[in-house]
């Protein structure tokens, strides 16, 4: 990639987050890590991307606290003078049936995987505009399209992750920024290699390969789409089960 751009990846403590914020550690580039709790990981990401060349800070803040974002965002602007590039990566699971999930857990999967997305594509958006473009890719789920039981929380935050791509693509296309969502299959890190062995054997038997999706390919993606100039407001499947 074209270096010497600047990256704020949120949630890339562990899991996708961080092969993410790795595949974007060339030289001359420089690496925000947001995490939530686990500052050891954050480091430990950090170093990683330095001794591959890039610059690399770590940057706590819950992104579903507003004014937390707003002020990750502004220290990240101070230090590197612009974002170039923003992945709106953290989300988290409460799964629970419909009919048995208590409200709190509904909006904390709301709050952390919908609000979160819509406070940092705001903060930097408005960053973005003003520096003459840029690129935000959202993380969403094949589950945001098709839906899934026992997850309706997560299913319906990556639905409206989808609208917000879709809308904020209209909105910020007049400034060059660009806004797109990638769907990244299912992914035996993470969240993923926590879920139950059934939905693993399930996701497995529905891929058309019979495999799991690989996590270095989803990275090379979202590294390539980030440097696409002329590619706005669409959803990219990196799954091999069919929609
Ligand atoms: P993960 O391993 O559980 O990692 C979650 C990351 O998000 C961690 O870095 C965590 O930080 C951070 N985080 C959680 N809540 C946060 C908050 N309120 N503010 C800031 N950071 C927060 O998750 P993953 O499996 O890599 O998933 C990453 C993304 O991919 C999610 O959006 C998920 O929905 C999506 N996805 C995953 C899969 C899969 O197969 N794994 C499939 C489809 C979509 P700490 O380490 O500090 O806690």
């Amino acid at each position: 990639m074209e270096n010497k751009k600047v990256i704020l990846i949120t949630g890339a403590s562990r899991g996708i987050g961080r092969e993410l914020a790795l595949g974007f550690a060339a030289p001359g580039n420089t690496v925000f890590i947001n995490y939530l709790k686990e500052k050891d990981a954050a480091l430990e990401v950090a170093g990683e991307i330095e001794r591959l060349g890039a610059a690399a800070h770590h940057l706590q803040a819950d992104v579903a606290d507003f004014l937390g974002v707003q002020a990750m965002v502004k220290q990240a602007a101070e230090k590197a003078g612009r974002i170039d590039v923003l992945i709106n990566n953290a989300g988290i699971t409460r799964n629970r049936s419909i009919i048995k999930m208590p409200p709190a857990d509904w909006h904390d999967v709301m709050r952390t995987n919908l609000d979160g997305a819509f406070f940092l594509t705001r903060e930097c958006g408005a960053l973005m505009a003003k520096n003459g473009g840029g690129a935000i890719i959202n993380i969403a789920s094949i589950i945001g399209v098709r839906g899934a039981a026992g997850c309706a929380n997560y299913a319906a935050a990556k639905a409206g992750l989808i609208a917000l791509t879709k809308s904020a693509a209209i909105e910020l296309g007049r400034f060059k920024v660009r806004v797109n969502a990638v769907l990244p299959g299912f992914h035996l890190t993470g969240m993923g290699k926590t879920a139950a062995k059934d939905y693993i054997e399930r996701a497995r038997a529905e891929s058309v390969l019979g495999v799991t999706t690989d996590v270095a390919e989803l990275a090379a993606f979202v590294v390539f789409l980030s440097q696409t100039l002329t590619v706005s407001g669409q959803v990219f499947n990196l799954d091999s089960r069919v929609i």
